[in-house]
Parts: structure tokens; sequence; C-alpha cells
């Protein structure tokens, strides 16, 4: 945030962009600055970025650029590693939304199923989820992957920490090969690495370190 643009400068959809002042953001952190527009083009992205430094803000602003919304169908997938975060992330969607026609759904473990199947009937455009729980509902046919966009990994080390990685591996194989796949990860272990060469499309990488947010 040193030169002090704001988001203006980010092309990002006026009613979207209403969502982000009124949520209290005045200018993108350095991750925000890197990675929305990246994402917005639809290129692969590995960015690596600890917690605190805006990675959610980053990968749902530039996510929800990408939504048709004349198209009636799931078009982001974000996984996360815990209950919690997909929370934290779907209250973050509902407000950056507020001025816009975009539907969100949260597909998490340890709530019902027969209400996430009865929930995903609407193809919400945003879906937000678990590993497990998003695997099943695919492997259910309750929840399409064929117009997913934009697949998104928050905290993918823990994701894959916390014994995902067959889930993660069989999300992916049912997703179209030309979806844009973005991964936000604190760390990079190898098997992060053996992830993104296999499913990723010539990703560009951004790097930050701990920053100071205002
Ligand atoms: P991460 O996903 O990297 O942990 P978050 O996106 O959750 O980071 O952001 C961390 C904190 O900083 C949150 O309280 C968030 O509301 C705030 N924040 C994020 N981006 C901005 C911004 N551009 N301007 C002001 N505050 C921000």
């Amino acid at each position: 945030m040193s030169d002090g643009d704001t988001f203006d400068v980010l092309n990002i959809q006026e009613n979207i962009l209403r969502g982000v002042y009124s949520y209290g953001f005045e200018k993108p952190s350095v991750i925000q600055k890197k990675s929305i527009p990246l994402i917005m083009e639809g290129k692969d992205v590995i960015a690596q970025a600890q917690s605190g430094t805006g990675k959610t803000g980053a990968f749902v602003i530039g996510s929800l650029c990408r939504i048709n919304i004349e198209d009636n169908s799931s078009q982001i997938l974000i996984i996360t590693p815990t209950r919690e975060l997909a929370d934290q992330i779907y209250n973050f969607v509902e407000q950056i939304c507020n001025y816009t026609e975009i539907t969100y759904l949260k597909v998490v473990g340890g709530s019902s199923v027969s209400e996430c199947m009865y929930d995903l009937k609407k193809s919400p455009h945003v879906l937000i989820g678990t590993p497990g729980r998003i695997l099943d509902m695919i492997q259910k046919g309750c929840l399409y992957t064929e117009n997913i966009k934009t697949l998104i990994f928050d905290e993918a080390d823990e994701i894959l920490s916390y014994g995902f990685k067959d889930s993660i591996y069989n999300i992916v194989s049912t997703i179209p090969k030309t979806t844009q796949i973005c991964l936000f990860s604190a760390t990079m272990p190898d098997e992060i690495v053996e992830l993104t060469n296999k499913f990723m499309n010539n990703p560009e990488k951004v790097l930050v370190k701990k920053e100071e947010l205002t």
C-alpha cells in the first residue's frame, strides 16, 4: 500500500466495488493489488503469503469479478480446510455481494446433507466449502462442476496437512481442464508444489511478506 492507490485502479465492476468500499476497505493490500488483476484475467495463480495479509479479500474480490450473472450456474468454487474459515469467507462474500445479484452457498461438513443437496439445486454462483462435503456432493451428482470457471484453494498447506490430498485430487479431476486454479498458501511444502505442477497451467506466482494492514 505504498503508493496510495485505491481499489478504483483495479477495474472492479461498480456493484462489487460498492460492496468493497462499504465493507470499509479503502486501499488494496499488496497481495490484493498484485493478485486481483491476475485472477480477473483468468490466469492460474500461486500466491504465497501469511495470514492477515488480505488473501481472502484478494481471491474473493478477484473471483467475483469473473462471474457471468446471466449464467445461472455455479462458477466459483472456494475450498478451505475448516468450517470456521468457510464461515469467515462466506460472511465476507455476503457483504461484498450486497449490491449484486450474485448467489452463494456454504458446502461444509456437520450440516444437513439433505438441505445441502436441496440448496445446491439452485446452482448458486459461488460455493464455499470444505473438501469432504464438496467431494460428497459432486459424487452424489448434486454439485455440477462443468461451469466452474475458477477453483480456489485457501490455505492449501493446511488442506493437505489435514489429510485431504485424495479428496483434492478427486475434486480437481472433475473440474474442466480450462478452469482457472488459484492457490493461496502460507507455505509451499513439496506436496503443494506437486499439486501445482500436476494441475496448474503456467501459473503466475505472487509472493508477499507479512505487512501491516491499516
Ligand atoms: P488472510 O486471508 O490473508 O488471513 P484477510 O483477507 O482475512 O487475510 O485480512 C485480514 C484482516 O485485514 C481482516 O480483518 C480484513 O478485514 C482486513 N483487510 C484485508 N484487506 C484489507 C484492505 N484492503 N483494507 C483494510 N483492511 C483489510
